[in-house]
């Protein structure tokens, strides 16, 4: 199977209906896509690497769905409607069954958010896949990290650790076979890391109802709220009690409980601001969504990130943010 043939027979397909963006896909030099008049493109891009990102043996229908899935995360972020994607893969072989399984997960997602595949590049090398996402956005809607400001809530959706727990039961890990039974992951926390679910209907219901910044929560909460409290020349209260707790992790020794809950890295959850004033308005676009949404802290204009015990109280916390270069 040549190069050709392989893109033909794994990730050639007729458009899906409603993907009215695309003008052009896979076949030519360029794809084409044509956005909404007068809005502007949102672009993103995620590398997922062997042996960094998953591991070898890792289903290939599930990292299909999570390649796709971190980057649609990332359009949730922003409050942009996906348009396409691109892949870029690097394969030390072809083998059929390995990409038909890769394709089923990429299009499954692909299609639930009408987001289709218009183009890429095949190459042969390190297994390495690179997807970029394509979407839009009204001028003046994007939820940008620098636009957070004294005196908004902050909000969580869904709930963050599971994943964490996960990989470290994966890494064999001591606390999480502890709690998590050392016979087998569970399906349930395994799908939080090997299939995440991107928060778009709730990133887009959010761009309308008045929310100011938004990240998705990929390398960790701490960290990742640091990017908004720095991008924004703000500072933070947050209230650990306040945050949703994963039946899973209810069992684990407090201090682990905090690293997988605030420090854990891959939830793809949503964290973003909105003034008080918005708050009915991020309810109603949190049931619109049907993505449950947690008003976790609040915003100050003195700089630094400080977390308060059910009693107001600082918490000195040790949790650090994934940091691939620390
Ligand atoms: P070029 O040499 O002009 O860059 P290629 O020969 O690499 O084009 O690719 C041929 C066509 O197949 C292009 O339209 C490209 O976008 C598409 N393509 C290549 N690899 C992939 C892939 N992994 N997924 C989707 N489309 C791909
Ligand atoms: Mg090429």
């Amino acid at each position: 199977m040549g190069e050709f043939e392989l893109i033909r027979r794994h990730f050639q397909r007729p458009l899906p209906a409603g993907s009215s963006a695309v003008v052009l896909g896979i076949g030519d030099d360029c794809a084409l896509l044509q956005p909404s008049p007068g809005h502007q493109l949102a672009i993103s891009s995620d590398m997922l690497v062997e042996g960094r990102h998953f591991f070898a043996d890792v289903d290939p229908e599930a990292l299909g769905h999570k390649a796709l899935a971190v980057n649609l995360s990332d359009l949730a972020a922003m409050g942009a409607r996906p348009l396409g994607f691109t892949l870029a893969l690097a394969l030390p072989q072809a083998d059929n069954d390995w990409l038909a399984g890769l394709a089923r997960g990429l299009f499954a997602l692909a299609d639930a958010h009408a987001c289709p595949l218009v183009g890429g590049d095949t190459t042969r090398g390190p297994l390495n896949l690179c997807v970029t996402v394509f979407g839009e956005v009204a001028p003046g809607q994007a939820l940008r990290r620098d636009a957070a400001r004294a005196g908004d809530d902050v909000y969580l959706s869904g709930r963050t650790g599971e994943a964490r727990l996960a990989l470290e039961h994966l890494r064999g890990t001591g606390w999480a076979l502890a709690a998590t039974g050392a016979a087998g992951l569970n399906a349930e926390l395994r799908a939080r890391l090997e299939r995440p679910t991107p928060r778009n209907a709730l990133g887009r219901a959010l761009a309308g109802a008045g929310a100011h910044a938004a990240i998705d929560l990929s390398d960790g909460l701490v960290g990742d709220l640091g990017h908004i409290l720095l991008a924004s020349g703000v500072g933070a209260e947050m209230r650990v009690h306040d945050m949703p707790l994963a039946p899973a992790l209810r069992e684990l020794p407090l201090a682990q409980r905090l690293e997988c809950l605030l420090a854990g890295g891959d939830d793809y959850e949503l964290l973003f601001t909105a003034p008080p004033d918005a708050r009915a308005r991020i309810e109603a676009a949190s049931v619109r969504s049907a993505t449950p949404v947690a008003r976790v802290g609040h915003i100050t204009a003195a700089p630094g990130l400080r977390w308060l015990d059910a009693d107001g109280r600082d918490m000195p916390l040790a949790a650090r943010s994934f940091d691939h270069f620390a």
